[in-house]
């Protein structure tokens, strides 16, 4: 189950048909677990990975996976080739993900480009790393072709989730 927890207020359709969307890329049931308040604290642009570890535990089983969904902005990450913009983070193989929409306009109507970063982050957690397809959704989240491409996974990544999916299933 991919339990969608929204920290801000999103439109509940936007927020359902986004659950549609990671339900066909994981094969996996996908709900909206409710609204919850952002840890107290922060300030914006958010650290991506200190607000992922402060994320408010929600009820959840072992092989659950948690997309936290906020509007607000995060701090850009520095790479060594500049400075690269963050629209989420998560760990590999683990629970959590986050992510902000802050850089997608018009968030209603462009749930495919929310779900492309959500089938990243989440992908993420199921262990798998960027790939070099650019139709993938585990293409570098950064590049400025990234949000144009469908929210769907190449072949051989989405063969990587069906493994670790069938593993946790078992
Ligand atoms: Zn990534
Ligand atoms: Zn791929």
């Amino acid at each position: 189950m991919i339990r969608v927890v929204t920290f801000d207020e999103f439109d509940p359709k936007m927020v359902k048909d986004l659950c549609k969307v990671l339900y066909t890329a994981f094969a996996v049931g996908s709900e909206h677990s409710g609204t919850l308040p952002p840890p107290a604290g922060f300030n914006e642009p958010y650290d991506a990975g200190k607000l992922l570890d402060a994320a408010p535990a929600v009820r959840a089983f072992q092989d659950d996976k948690i997309l936290y969904l906020t509007t607000r902005k995060l701090a850009s990450r520095k790479l060594f080739s500049g400075e690269a913009p963050t629209f989420g983070v998560a760990r590999y193989n683990s629970q959590r993900a986050l992510l902000s929409t802050s850089s997608v306009k018009n968030v209603n109507e462009n749930v495919k480009v929310v779900a492309r970063y959500a089938l990243q982050e989440l992908g993420h957690t199921f262990g798998v790393h960027h790939c070099l397809d650019p139709r993938c959704a585990m293409y570098p989240h950064w590049t400025p072709s990234f949000p144009l491409g469908e929210a769907a996974f190449c072949v051989f990544c989405r063969d990587q989730i069906d493994q670790k999916v069938r593993v946790a299933k078992s």
